[in-house]
């Protein structure tokens, strides 16, 4: 492991061709590159991409875009929360080289025209709500791959389809960049950290624990011998509606190589959900090996 102890020199730019040429020059000098996409708002989560970029490659980019194209017309575009200081502050404790914080217009400048689309496991789970929701995010981060050729590309379990569908649009487009996926980030009581938690009321917070219960204890009765998919499903959707809270979009159980779906919880699964409190939209999930 690389140590991570260095004076700052943490770099925060705009432009896009300010980083290709920061880039270029650490390319130079045979050094790797990881990046790590983000829309900013940092917490333990996105660190632990981070921790992991930097001990894996001798240079890292820290990306931070909010990016308009992957939020739906009534989505919450405009309350996402924002901090850039505090961003740069925690991102140069952690190791970052580069900050990239692009405008919407460096990103996206008038006339623009191209999207890169991945079909079908883009049109369940969350993409059945949020239409053009992947659509986005896999156009946006084929940009950041043009822009920064990163050798590794760092992206959290807690987006499950998120990254499900960036593989397969890695594979399928032939990019050239090894794709890590870290283990999801949980605040002490299991909720799943997320920068959207901050949106959420004290009675919402407290309710929101559910989700990771309900899942853990999804996976209890699998272990304990439950392969009735149904059943499951069952269980969780109840305890999450119990609550009183809770607006369920869905609670699925799919394959969690291909997200196709399953009779039995058998193999490798993916138990997914997406649940509002209020107008906030959480997201977790679980892998499960049976
Ligand atoms: P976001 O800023 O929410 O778009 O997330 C940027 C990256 O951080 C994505 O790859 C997320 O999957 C990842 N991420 C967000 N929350 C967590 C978490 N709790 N644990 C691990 N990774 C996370």
């Amino acid at each position: 492991m690389k140590k991570i102890i260095k004076e700052s020199n943490m770099q925060v730019v705009c432009r896009i061709d300010d980083v290709k040429s920061i880039v270029k020059s650490q390319k130079m000098k045979q050094c790797t590159v990881g990046l790590v996409p983000t829309m900013g708002y940092l917490h333990d989560g996105h660190i632990s991409l981070i921790n992991k970029s930097v001990s894996d490659n001798d240079f890292t980019v820290l990306s931070i875009f909010i990016n308009p194209t992957q939020f739906g017309e009534n989505e919450d575009y405009d309350e996402y929360p924002r901090d850039w200081e505090r961003d740069k502050r925690i991102a140069d404790e952690s190791g970052v080289d580069v900050i990239f914080i692009p405008s919407i217009n460096e990103m996206y400048p008038q006339g623009y025209k191209t999207y890169v689309n991945v079909s079908l496991i883009t049109e369940i789970l969350c993409g059945k709500s949020r239409t053009d929701h992947f659509k986005g995010v896999t156009t946006i981060v084929n940009k950041l791959f043009n822009i920064v050729e990163p050798d590794r590309v760092y992206f959290g379990q807690k987006d499950a389809q998120q990254a499900a569908v960036i593989k397969k649009m890695i594979s399928d487009l032939n990019i050239n960049v090894e794709m890590i996926t870290c283990p999801i980030v949980r605040e002490n009581d299991g909720l799943a950290m997320s920068s959207r938690n901050v949106n959420l009321n004290a009675e919402h917070r407290k309710a929101a624990v559910v989700l990771s219960k309900a899942l853990f204890e999804a996976e209890r009765m699998i272990n304990a011998g439950q392969t009735n998919k149904q059943k499951v499903i069952k269980h969780i959707d109840e305890m999450i509606k119990k609550t009183g809270k809770a607006e369920i979009d869905y609670v699925e159980a799919l394959d969690a190589d291909t997200l196709q779906q399953i009779e039995l919880i058998k193999g490798k699964v993916l138990i997914a959900l997406a649940v509002k409190f209020g107008k906030t939209r959480l997201i977790d999930n679980i892998i499960v090996e049976v």
